[in-house]
């Protein structure tokens, strides 16, 4: 996709923190961090959103939980805990339409919406 922001990262066309990188996923800092620890995790096959998931490729949210995982266990957090979200679409708040997950750690957590 030769918009999409993270197709420009995942191809190395702009720059970004990587902190873990395989053949399917790639991880990288957000730009905006929301806590001490905040990357996103992002398949490489550029998928909208989750809406668009299928048996087709629904084998990268292993990958991405997978991968999430070992970046949480990389930066320290994994035995704390840690947070995994998706926006999905307008009313989740979803800005950049290739699928990933935020992984948020690194400090007690406040109320959650659910
Ligand atoms: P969402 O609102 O769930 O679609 O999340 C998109 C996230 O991508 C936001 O938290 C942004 O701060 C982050 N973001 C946008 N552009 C970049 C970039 N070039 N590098 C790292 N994070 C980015
Ligand atoms: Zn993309």
């Amino acid at each position: 996709m030769e918009d999409c922001i993270f197709c420009k990262i995942i191809d190395g066309k702009i720059p970004a923190t990587v902190v873990y990188e395989d053949d399917r996923v790639i991880a990288f800092r957000d730009i905006q961090p929301v806590a001490p620890v905040h990357v996103l995790i992002v398949p490489k096959q550029h998928i909208q959103s989750i809406r668009e998931i299928n048996e087709n490729n629904g084998s990268c949210l292993i990958d991405i939980h997978m991968a999430a995982n070992k970046v949480a266990e990389k930066l320290g957090i994994w035995d704390k805990g840690y947070r995994l979200i998706n926006n999905c679409g307008a009313d989740a708040g979803q800005t950049v339409l290739h699928l990933h997950y935020h992984l948020i750690g690194g400090m007690a957590m406040g109320p959650k919406i659910i």
